[in-house]
């Protein structure tokens, strides 16, 4: 049942609330005035890039190997493994087999939604092939639904974490 809450007379004049709110935007426009750019809360994007942890999961890159083909061997551990169903992937059968690395298939196409994705890097845990990795790379923007479908030929090109 819906539990009723009862507003105190200060909490129906809403003027506590809203001096509290600017009293905290003051609070950091002085502090931001007398602080190094370095060291502030914003940041005038994009002219300067925000510094992300180590641990950040921003958009996936495809590995590759030493000639250029990728890495993943279209196994679907990624996309069983991923709780949004943001991962497609059409596997196609390798005839030129390299004896010095035996695998069966690659993938003709492989996809990720970035609308679905939650960035929980379950696809980077689930591959054994090291083939799939979350980069720290955060301006993922897009202007469409049709742009947030990130194909193969993308995702092999998003730069690598800068600690690579
Ligand atoms: S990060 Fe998580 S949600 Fe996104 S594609 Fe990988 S497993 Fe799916
Ligand atoms: S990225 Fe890794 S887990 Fe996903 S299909 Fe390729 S090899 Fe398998």
């Amino acid at each position: 049942m819906k539990k009723e809450v009862k507003l105190s007379f200060w909490d129906r004049l809403y003027l506590p609330a809203i001096l509290v709110g600017m009293g905290i935007t003051i609070k950091h426009f002085f502090k931001n005035l007398f602080t190094p750019p370095s060291k502030r809360y914003t940041v005038e994007f994009p002219e300067r890039k925000k510094d992300v942890p180590e641990w950040y999961r921003g958009l996936h890159r495809l590995n590759t190997r030493d000639d250029g083909s990728v890495k993943c061997v279209a196994c679907y551990c990624c996309a069983t493994a991923c709780p949004a169903d943001a991962i497609f992937i059409e596997a196609e059968d390798i005839d030129d087999l390299d004896e010095s690395y035996p695998r069966e298939k690659r993938p003709k196409q492989f996809i990720i939604d970035l609308h679905r994705c939650i960035f929980c890097g379950f696809c980077q845990e689930a591959c054994p092939e090291d083939a799939i990795v979350l980069t720290n790379e955060y301006e993922i923007t897009q202007l469409s639904r049709d742009e947030g479908l990130i194909t193969m030929e993308e995702l092999i090109k998003t730069p690598k974490k800068k600690m690579d």
